[in-house]
C-alpha cells in the first residue's frame, strides 16, 4: 500500500472532515528555510507556519543542534514534584520577557491545556481565599481558546462549539469589537460600545465572576479580528474596577508575532494570567505555558493538608528537549532581533496588501504584524457573504496548494501567517500566488452563483 492509501485508511487528522481530506491527501516530507516538500518532491511556501507555530523556518541549525545537545543528557523526566535542567533556565528567561505583572510559569503541552489550566487557577484561587462565589467566566463572544472543553467553554465559535453545548460550563459571553462590521467602519464607537456591553455585564455580575477570557489584540481562528486600539487596555481597566482576573490568551500572537514579544505589549497591558504556546519553541515541539502573578501564586501556597494545592498535570510537562530548544529559540529572537524586524518588515507587508485591496472580493484585510487575514465577500459593498456551502477561502487554499503555498482559512478569512523568519522577498512572493488563487476562484464563485441567481429570477 502506498503511503497516501496508507494515510487515508488509518488516520483521523484534527479538525479536518476526512471528506475533504480523502479528495484532495497532502504527505510532508521535509522542509528547509519556510518551504515544505510532500513525498512527490513538490514545494510549497509555508504561509500559515504549519498552523502559525514556525518562527524561523524549518530545520533551524541553532534550534536542530540544541535538541540534539539535550538528547545525550536525557529526553524526558518529570516536573511532579522536582524540576529538570533546561525547564528551570527556560522559567527564568520567560519570566525575563514578560509583562511586569507575570512573575511565575507552569508548564504543559498546548495552548488548550494553557488556557484551561489559567481557567482552574483562577477559579481555585477564589476558592483558596474564600470567595467561593467566584465561579463563573466571561468571555469575548467569537473566541477561540483551544479544543479541550474547558477551553471550549470559554470559546464561543458555533460552528465549531455549539454541538458540545451541554457538555460545557456554563457562563457569560459579551460582544467582540469587529469594526469592519461596525456602521461606517467607526473604531472608537465600536470599541466603546463593545466596553460599554462589557461593562453592563460586570456591573451586574461581578461577585460570580472568577476571571474573563480574551484572545490578546487579535481574534486568530475567529477570523482574524483585530480589536480597535483602546479596546484591551480598556478591558484591563473594567477587570480591575470589578476585581476579576483578566486572563488573556497569547498562544497565538506570542512570540513576536505580532511585533512586540507579546501582543499585549501594544496596549501596555499586564493581565493576571496568560497563556502561550504556539511560537515559544519557534514551532519544533509541543510546550505551552501559563503566567501568573505571584499574588495568585501565593493564594496556592500553604500546608499541603490545607489542600490549596493545583492539581493538575501532565505527563509531559515540562519535556527537556521542548524547554531546551525553547531556550534556543528565545537566543536566537535576541541574536537575529526578530521582534524589531517584525515591526519593520509588517510595514512592507502592509504595501503589497494595498495591491490585493482592490481585488474584486477582497471585503476586508487585516494585519498586525505578521498575523493577517484577508476577508472574502461576495458583495465588496454590502459586504454581503458568499453563500455557506461556496466554501471560497477553503477553495482558494487549494489553488494555493496548486500553486504550491500552504495555507488553512478560517471561515471566508484566508490566514496569512508566515514564518517570522520569511525575508521581504519571501512575502513578495507569497502575496503573488495568494492574490492570483484569491483573483481565479472568488470570480470562478461569484459567476456560478450569478448564474444560479439569474435562473431564479427566470
Ligand atoms: C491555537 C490556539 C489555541 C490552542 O492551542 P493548541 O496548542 O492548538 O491547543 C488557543 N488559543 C489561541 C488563541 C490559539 O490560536
Amino acid at each position: 500500500m502506498d503511503l497516501i492509501e496508507k494515510s487515508k485508511k488509518y488516520l483521523w487528522l484534527p479538525f479536518t472532515q476526512m471528506k475533504d481530506y480523502d479528495e484532495n491527501p497532502l504527505i510532508i516530507e521535509s522542509g528547509k528555510g519556510i518551504k515544505v516538500k510532500d513525498i512527490d518532491g513538490k514545494e510549497y511556501y509555508d504561509a500559515f507556519s504549519s498552523v502559525w507555530l514556525n518562527v524561523h523556518g524549518h530545520r533551524k541549525k541553532e534550534l536542530d543542534d540544541a535538541i540534539r545537545e539535550q538528547l545525550d543528557k536525557i529526553a524526558h523526566s518529570t516536573l511532579l514534584g522536582m524540576t529538570n535542567i533546561p525547564a528551570t533556565e527556560l522559567a527564568e528567561n520567560l519570566v525575563g520577557i514578560a509583562p511586569h505583572s507575570l512573575s511565575r510559569v507552569f508548564y504543559s503541552d498546548s495552548g488548550a491545556e494553557a488556557m484551561e489550566i489559567a481557567v482552574k487557577m483562577a477559579y481555585q484561587y477564589w476558592q483558596n481565599i474564600g470567595k467561593t462565589n467566584k465561579q463563573k467566566f466571561i468571555s469575548i463572544k467569537n473566541g477561540y481558546h483551544g479544543d479541550t472543553i474547558g477551553a471550549v467553554s470559554v470559546g464561543s465559535i458555533d460552528i465549531f462549539h455549539k454541538v458540545y453545548g451541554p457538555l460545557m460550563f456554563k457562563g457569560f459571553k459579551t460582544s467582540v469589537p469587529n469594526v469592519y462590521r461596525y456602521p461606517a467602519e467607526n473604531p472608537k464607537k465600536c470599541r466603546d460600545e463593545a466596553l460599554e456591553t462589557l461593562e453592563s455585564i460586570l456591573k451586574d455580575h461581578h461577585e460570580e465572576i472568577a476571571g474573563l477570557t480574551i484572545e490578546s489584540m487579535v481574534q486568530g481562528a475567529g477570523g482574524m479580528i483585530v480589536m480597535p486600539e483602546g479596546y484591551l487596555s480598556g478591558v484591563r481597566e473594567l477587570c480591575t474596577k470589578y476585581n476579576v482576573l483578566m486572563i488573556i490568551d497569547e498562544v497565538a500572537t506570542g512570540f513576536g508575532r505580532t511585533g512586540k514579544m507579546f501582543a499585549c505589549e501594544h496596549e501596555e497591558v499586564e493581565p493576571d494570567l496568560m497563556a502561550a504556546g504556539k511560537g515559544i519553541t519557534g514551532g519544533y515541539l509541543p510546550i505551552a505555558i501559563t503566567y501568573t502573578t505571584e499574588k495568585i501564586y501565593e493564594a496556592f501556597y500553604d500546608d499541603y493538608t490545607n489542600l490549596k494545592t493545583l492539581f493538575h498535570g501532565h505527563s509531559y510537562t515540562g519535556n527537556q528537549l521542548g524547554c531546551a530548544v525553547a531556550l534556543a529559540n528565545l537566543d536566537l529572537f535576541k541574536k537575529d532581533q526578530i521582534v524589531q524586524q517584525i515591526a519593520q518588515k509588517s510595514e512592507y507587508l502592509n504595501e503589497l496588501f494595498k495591491d490585493l485591496a482592490d481585488l474584486p472580493h477582497v471585503g476586508d484585510i487585516r494585519q498586525l504584524g505578521f498575523m493577517c487575514g484577508i476577508e472574502l465577500v461576495y458583495d465588496k459593498q454590502t459586504k454581503s457573504p458568499f453563500p455557506f456551502e461556496s466554501r471560497v477561502a477553503y477553495k482558494s487554499s487549494l489553488k494555493m496548494r496548486e500553486l504550491g503555498l500552504l495555507t488553512r482559512p478560517t471561515g471566508d478569512v484566508v490566514v496569512f501567517m508566515p514564518p517570522l523568519a520569511s525575508t521581504k522577498e519571501d512575502l513578495k512572493a507569497m502575496i503573488e500566488i495568494i492574490k492570483e488563487a484569491i483573483k481565479c476562484v472568488s470570480a470562478e464563485e461569484a459567476l456560478q452563483i450569478d448564474r444560479k441567481n439569474s435562473q431564479v429570477a427566470r
